[in-house]
Parts: C-alpha cells; sequence; structure tokens
C-alpha cells in the first residue's frame, strides 16, 4: 500500500477504464479473446455483436465476477484484476445486469434505498440500521427523486416481484444512478423495454453522460438508441474486438460489414492487402 500522497502519482484520472490484452477461458473455449480497451474519463462506448460474442463476459471481467486469465484491467490507473465487485464498486464503478438483480420481496422504494445505504455504508446485508434509513429525510428526498426521474414513482410502494420486466429493468437502472456512481457500466439496459419506455430512459442516460460527465460502458443490441447515447462503438465477434472508434465509421469498418453485418460484396481485408 502507498501512503495517499504517494498513491495519486499512480492514479491517472483521464482514463477510466484500461483493458489490456485480456483473455478468458472456460474450458478450452476462449470467450474473451486477447482484448484491449480504453475508455477516457467522461466518454461513452457501446459495445455491439452477436449472442455469444463475449460482451457479457467482458463486462464480467471488467467488474470483478470473473477473474482474466491473462492481462490487466485498470479502473483511472489503478490495476483492479485481483478486487471484488464490491472493491471495484468503492472505486465508483457500477452495473447492471442482463438478467436484471432486484429484490423481489422488496418495495421499489426499499430497492433504491437499499442501493444508496450499500454505496453510503460499504455495507452488503441487509441489517437493521438499514430499515432505520428508510424513514431518514435525506434518504427519502434522494430516492423519491430519483424515482421520479425514472418514471416510477407512482409504483414506490409495490413488491418488486409484482412488475413487469420492463419496471424491473428501470428500477435497476435507478438503484445505480441513485448513487452517483462515476462510471456506469449497462448490459443491455434496454433488453425486455418498450419503445417508449426506452425513450423515457435515453435523456436520463445522455444528461448522465453530456452533462454530469459520467463515463459509461453499454452492450445493447438496439443500435439506433444506442447511437443516440454513445459516441464510440466497439464490435466483438468470436471474443475478440474486431473494430473500434467513431460509431458511423466503426458500423461501415469492412471487418465489421463482413462479420457483424454480413453483407456480400464486402472484399475481404485479407485478400486486399
Ligand atoms: P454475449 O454476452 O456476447 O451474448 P457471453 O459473454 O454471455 O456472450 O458468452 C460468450 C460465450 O462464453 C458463450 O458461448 C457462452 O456460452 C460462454 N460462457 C459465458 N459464461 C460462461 C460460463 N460461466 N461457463 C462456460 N461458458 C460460458
Ligand atoms: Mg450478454
Amino acid at each position: 500500500m502507498f501512503p495517499l500522497g504517494e498513491r495519486a502519482q499512480f492514479m491517472d484520472t483521464s482514463v477510466a477504464i484500461q483493458v489490456e490484452h485480456v483473455t478468458k477461458q472456460f474450458g478450452d473455449f476462449v470467450a474473451v479473446k486477447d482484448v484491449s480497451l480504453e475508455l477516457k474519463s467522461c466518454d461513452s462506448i457501446g459495445i455491439i455483436g452477436p449472442n455469444g460474442a463475449g460482451k457479457t463476459t467482458l463486462v464480467n471481467l471488467i467488474t470483478g465476477y470473473y477473474a482474466p486469465d491473462r492481462g490487466s484491467i485498470r479502473i483511472f490507473g489503478k490495476e483492479i484484476s485481483a478486487l471484488s465487485p464490491p472493491e471495484r464498486v468503492s472505486l465508483g464503478m457500477l452495473r447492471t445486469f442482463q438478467l436484471v438483480h432486484v429484490f423481489d420481496n422488496l418495495s421499489v422504494y426499499e430497492n433504491v434505498a437499499l442501493s444508496l445505504y450499500r454505496r453510503q455504508t460499504g455495507n452488503h446485508s441487509i441489517l437493521l440500521s438499514f430499515f432505520r434509513t428508510l424513514v431518514d429525510t435525506r434518504t427519502r428526498e434522494r430516492v423519491e427523486e430519483v424515482l421520479d426521474l425514472f418514471h416510477l414513482s407512482s409504483l414506490e410502494g409495490e413488491q418488486v416481484g409484482n412488475l413487469s420486466l420492463g419496471d424491473k429493468k428501470k428500477l435497476e437502472l435507478a438503484m445505480i444512478y441513485v448513487v452517483d456512481p462515476e462510471v456506469m457500466i449497462l448490459d443491455e439496459p434496454f433488453a425486455g423495454l418498450g419503445d417508449q419506455e426506452i425513450d423515457e430512459i435515453l435523456p436520463i442516460l445522455k444528461n448522465a453522460v453530456q452533462k454530469q460527465k459520467k463515463t459509461m460502458l453499454i452492450v445493447e443490441h438496439k443500435l439506433s438508441k444506442l447511437t443516440s447515447i454513445v459516441e464510440n462503438i466497439a464490435v466483438m465477434h468470436e471474443g475478440a474486438i474486431i473494430a473500434s472508434g467513431p460509431c458511423e465509421e466503426t458500423l461501415n469498418h469492412p471487418e465489421v460489414r463482413r462479420s457483424y453485418w454480413k453483407l456480400d460484396g464486402c472484399p475481404d481485408p485479407k485478400e486486399t492487402k
């Protein structure tokens, strides 16, 4: 451990996420293959690719749910490969899941308040002290503000098990938004949502990136929605990133046209070398 002042020299706040040559295998199967990716602070990137391309595995590696077999992962310049998911949360990185993670037997209000409580106390179990914070004025104000933003106020007292998938996805986003994270990692946030629900959420995410200067990595299939929030896109195919950069340029990259869009008549880059 370094003393704080000394450690600050090693922190690079200009780069939020730096993935270098990361590989993850399940048995003989290579799910993520030598992936390198850099996301500058206050930037946003969308990750696209067919099912099974390795997108969720990459998210799990960045957020600490899997350990890489090779390579390094840094947040704000700090090597985090050996840190647990809660330790990464304490560095300001929060995520949502492709399959929602919410507490079905608590109310909508309690779920968002619990998220705030965990971040403020670092406590990950539901203790008596959590139930005391539910009536705390500052907690109530912040939770109600966020529920309003996500159009969930009318469901505040509803038990989460009774919600539609769309409302659960909105709730999960509200649960990370409430703690004001530096880095938001969203795995298919719009899956299961209707167009109207997505259009309610888009301005909130846009605002988080553009005005509140959050860093955001989003895995999402709905390209037209994705490109309205992110500046850059990375395309994954069979565990590797085959192209990345500004949206339009990347979506027209020859390798992306061939492997992602399956467009015929596109010259094979290997043959034209
Ligand atoms: P995507 O999110 O792009 O659809 P995933 O990252 O979920 O893809 O999966 C990539 C590949 O890795 C898939 O073939 C999947 O079956 C495999 N995979 C993912 N997680 C595991 C695991 N825990 N054990 C074995 N195979 C896995
Ligand atoms: Mg996935």
